[in-house]
């Protein structure tokens, strides 16, 4: 596997965080988990489904989504 590209990015400079961690209780697959700064950190991004749930509920919008495939 070469470079990996992210599946979900963080701006953490977007995230303050909420209070809740909405997106780390919101994944349906779980694969997100609070940091050692209290901020979100995607533990298992090959499992991530790009579902997309975590950038919708964000509400700060901190969160997108990549395209799964690049040309
Ligand atoms: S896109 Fe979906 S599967 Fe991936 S981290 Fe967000 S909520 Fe979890
Ligand atoms: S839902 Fe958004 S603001 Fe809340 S912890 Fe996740 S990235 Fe940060």
């Amino acid at each position: 596997m070469d470079k990996h590209k992210a599946p979900v990015i963080v701006d953490y400079a977007k995230c303050p965080p909420c209070s809740g961690l909405i997106c780390v209780g919101v994944c349906p697959v779980g694969i997100l988990e609070v940091g050692a700064d209290k901020k979100p950190i995607v533990a298992d991004a090959a499992s991530c489904t790009r579902c997309g749930v975590c950038a919708d509920l964000c509400p700060t919008k901190a969160i997108t989504v990549t395209r799964s495939k690049e040309t």
